[in-house]
């Protein structure tokens, strides 16, 4: 059987590359965007109730990493990416169908649009279906995972003096949480786990409209070099 979808939304993300997303929702709370509700939806009739939700699933496609060849075993970042695994066992991105489900916040609900948090989606994201969190079913007292049991750890993450001002800045002018945004995102570590990085090493990645270079004076410590407006 063949079905078709099609998106109910965009989202307008702060994240504007892969690199540095967290690997899930929910572990960078100041990362924020917009769902934009596509016609229909976007009359208000199809969000009736949503007010009285704090949190909701989005069913969503991985528009940039779509295939036509199905894999059937994926090597997940978080194993270091040398080890390969079922895909069913993992939340790789490369997916049959390409599609990916996150648990997001809810901050606010308007008629065209809602007002996400804790989102871990890139911009442009086509959101496939939005369903509320039902914590009685959704949330598994007894379940486990062994492959994935507990949150990664977190590593240091500091400010060089200029970059600590300049993300204030900017923080100021875009009216966002910029400084937690990166410091939430930086301390899960983004840089793939089979990378030992030499001190001199720089890494960088753009978040709303700035681009972030940081460097690791020792492997578990993240030091923030600069903070300055992307390249348009
Ligand atoms: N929570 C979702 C799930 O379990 O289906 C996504 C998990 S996946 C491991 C998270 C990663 O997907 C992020 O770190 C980011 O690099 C990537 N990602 C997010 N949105 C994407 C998109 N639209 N296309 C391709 N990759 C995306």
């Amino acid at each position: 059987m063949n079905h078709s979808v099609s998106p109910i939304g965009i989202v307008h993300s702060c994240f504007k590359e892969k690199f540095a997303i967290p690997r899930q929702p929910q572990l960078a709370p100041a990362a924020r965007g917009v769902l934009e509700l596509l016609p229909p939806f976007n009359q208000g009739d199809a969000v009736q109730g949503l007010e009285q939700v704090s949190h909701v699933w989005l069913l969503f496609l991985f528009h940039q990493a779509l295939e036509d060849k199905p894999r059937l075993k994926v090597r997940p970042p978080r194993l270091g990416g040398n080890k390969s695994m079922g895909v069913f066992a993992t939340r790789a991105t490369h997916r049959p169908n390409g599609i990916g489900q996150s648990v997001v916040k809810l901050e606010r609900v308007e008629a065209d649009r809602l007002w996400l948090s804790g989102i871990d989606l890139l911009d442009g994201t086509p959101v496939l279906d939005i369903k509320p969190y039902v914590p009685y079913a959704d949330s598994v007292e007894d379940a486990f995972n062994g492959i994935a049991s507990a949150a990664p750890a977190l590593i240091a993450v500091r400010w060089s003096d200029e970059a600590l001002v300049q993300a204030q800045v900017h923080a100021q002018r875009l009216g966002e949480p910029l400084v937690a945004l990166i410091e939430q995102c930086l301390a899960q570590d983004p840089r793939p786990a089979y990378q030992t990085p030499a001190p001199e090493r720089q890494y960088g990645a753009c978040f709303w409209d700035v681009d972030v270079r940081w460097h690791y004076p020792a492997p578990d410590t993240i030091t923030v070099l600069t903070v300055v407006p992307a390249a348009a």
